[in-house]
């Protein structure tokens, strides 16, 4: 399917001046560029008016069926400025796939997904002035609301789907820094047959709780354990896990309930083509612990989009802390996110071919 987008620049640009200061120091999620992307969806007219204009408030009735049942799912993706001055998107075709499937068990709408490479495309153009040099980047966030005007409980005839566009500075200034972790034995994230294998925003709002938990215990993140046996590790509120041996293995919990990271598998793959076995399998914090204390485990990390790879130094529980390779930033962790990293800013070969070229 086919949609031409209507490009309606702002008439209101910020100033070059405004935005250069915003630029300066533009934190994570409160600074956004002057435009947005919209398509809607309605049962009568399929999907229809896609459009890049100004950024501004929807137009939301109380009966909204999103404020009600929740029916919204978003991505995560990052526009990266080249040293050439082109710019890259990172693997947006999984975003778009993941947002198909996210829809599917969300039952929304499904947008085809060269639209929504459309859309985050003309966003990344008309916008290209908002992409940070350096390390820092244009986070993109498309998302997808229910707006039927009913109060029924049912799956909404009517979407209204958007991409907005957050320029970020690195996530660590002066390289990542190891965080500390809880362990949530009161919460759990997602259940078999559940909605923890799709990126919807309620499984957020039901993990604030445990998120909260962690910070009044001194610690950065939370990590969940399985529903079913409260044993095996999971994932943090909104990123993936790897354990490295001293061996040279990896090893990942396997997809179910847990997000199907695209950050997650890029690093199966990369650690693959290096010639690391990478298991994809079930590890329980019983085992995690045994094999800080024996040495068998050398390091762990947590991994996604806004942070790339972020070490694991200190996992905290009820039976007390164990510190992961001296509470320092691994170097596995810290080669594979080089890896990354250049791959994404055009700095190395993309021998995947993961890199789309905006121009
Ligand atoms: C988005 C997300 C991740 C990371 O996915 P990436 O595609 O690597 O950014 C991990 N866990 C959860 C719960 C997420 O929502």
């Amino acid at each position: 399917m086919t949609l031409t987008f209507d490009i309606k620049p702002t008439t209101n640009p910020t100033s070059d001046q405004e935005r250069a200061a915003k630029l300066a120091n533009p934190g994570f999620g409160r600074v956004f560029t002057d435009h947005m992307a919209v398509v809607q969806y309605s049962q009568d007219k399929g999907w229809h008016s896609a459009r890049v204009e100004s950024r501004a408030n929807f137009p939301l009735d109380p009966a909204a069926a999103v404020l009600h049942y929740a029916q919204e799912i978003f991505e995560g993706l990052k526009a990266y400025k080249r040293d050439d001055g082109d710019v890259n998107l990172f693997r947006p075709d999984a975003n778009a796939q993941r947002f198909w499937n996210s829809a599917d068990r969300m039952a929304m709408a499904q947008l085809p997904q060269n639209v929504f490479i459309e859309a985050v495309e003309q966003l990344v153009r008309i916008d290209r002035a908002w992409i940070p040099g350096g390390e820092g980047s244009l986070y993109l966030r498309p998302f997808m609301i229910a707006n039927e005007v009913f109060l029924g409980v049912k799956p909404s005839a009517e979407y209204i789907f958007a991409v907005i566009a957050s320029p970020v500075g690195s996530y660590f200034k002066g390289g990542p820094a190891p965080v500390s972790i809880w362990v949530s034995e009161n919460y759990t994230r997602a259940a078999v047959g559940g909605t923890g294998g799709v990126k919807c925003g309620g499984n957020y709002a039901a993990s604030l709780k445990a998120q909260a938990e962690a910070i009044a215990h001194g610690c950065d993140q939370v990590v969940f354990l399985d529903a079913i046996e409260r044993r095996y590790v999971e994932e943090l509120g909104g990123m993936n896990v790897f354990f490295v041996f001293a061996d040279g293995s990896l090893s990942t919990p396997p997809l179910g309930t847990i997000l199907p990271g695209i950050t997650r598998d890029s690093i199966i793959k990369l650690a693959r083509d290096a010639g690391r076995e990478v298991r994809e399998e079930a590890y329980s914090i019983d085992q995690w612990r045994a094999d800080a204390a024996s040495g068998k485990l050398k390091e762990a990390f947590a991994c996604g989009t806004a942070a790339v790879i972020s070490p694991i130094g200190k996992v905290r529980s009820v039976s007390g802390d164990v510190v992961i390779n001296g509470g320092e930033a691994g170097p596995v962790a810290m080669g594979l996110r080089k890896q990354l990293v250049d791959i994404q800013y055009g700095r190395a070969a993309d021998p995947h071919n993961w890199i789309r070229d905006v121009k």
